[in-house]
């Protein structure tokens, strides 16, 4: 379950890139578009400009390389032409990428043009409630203090947690032990140590935890129809604390607990 130096080295390699496609995503006018437009935006930007692989496409039969997960959508939403980007919009982006062998995987919800405070909520409640996971991350902490931080902060702002889906250790697989639940009880669950890498990908939403998928077989969505989003990082344990391998330059209060 534990890298090398040298596989962490290749990790934040890969973590780099992505988080360059998030900022060429920053980049883009949005609005209007389609999530398929912004599906073949990305993958042409991580093949052509990074030399990467979009290591969504193809696994699990997925098609794409990236999700696109729009308002109610929850998670693992399909990029289509039909499914445009509108005036008050939560979206959320998901992408993994792979160089050199190693996976990154990161995801960040956008606001398209006005967005009601009550979104623009949901949406900063979960990235703190994400940081507040990252935090949680050094040697000899326990998995349940990470999903206990995440769950606290969901539940002081009344946001329900979703529990169908957590985050994963990640390597050269996307999908990796151990499982990272966004939920749990403070020193409970596996012990972290050195050279782990996983993900921290909270979805909260503003009505009930409960979700369902539809029949295309991907989508998920919340039962109530109610709001989601989500936010996502790949970290890695150090020797002292937490490295995040996907850090972006804007997010500088997390650069003080990475490496
Ligand atoms: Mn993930």
């Amino acid at each position: 379950m534990s890298k090398t130096p040298q596989q962490i080295a290749l990790m934040a390699e890969s973590g780099r890139l992505l988080a360059s496609v998030f900022g060429y995503l920053d980049r883009l006018d949005l609005l209007g578009m389609s999530t398929l437009q912004v599906n073949d935006l990305v993958d042409n930007y991580i093949v052509g400009e990074l030399k990467a692989r979009p290591a969504s496409k193809g696994q699990y039969g997925f098609a794409y390389a990236m999700n696109t997960s729009r308002n109610e959508v929850v998670c693992h939403g399909v990029p289509s032409a039909n499914d445009i980007l509108r005036d008050g919009d939560l979206v959320n982006f998901d992408i993994t990428l792979e160089k050199n062998g190693y996976i990154a995987d990161s995801s960040k919800t956008y606001l398209i043009g006005e967005v009601s405070d009550q979104a623009r909520q949901l949406a900063q409640v979960t990235y703190e409630a994400m940081c507040k996971g990252i935090e949680a991350v050094k040697p000899g902490a326990r998995l349940g203090d990470i999903g206990h931080a995440i769950e606290r902060h969901a539940r002081a702002h009344r946001y329900s947690v979703v529990k169908e889906y957590c985050g994963h250790g990640i390597g050269r697989e996307m999908h990796e032990p151990p499982e990272v639940l966004h939920w749990g009880k403070a020193g409970t669950g596996l012990t972290l140590r050195e050279g782990m890498t996983f993900t921290i990908e909270p979805m909260l939403n503003r009505g009930t935890e409960d979700v369902r998928t539809l029949r295309d077989g991907w989508t998920v969505v919340t039962r109530d129809g109610q709001l989601s989003a989500q936010f996502e990082h790949t970290v890695a344990v150090t020797r002292d604390g937490v490295r995040v391998l996907t850090l972006r330059p804007e997010e500088l209060h997390l650069s003080r607990i990475s490496a």
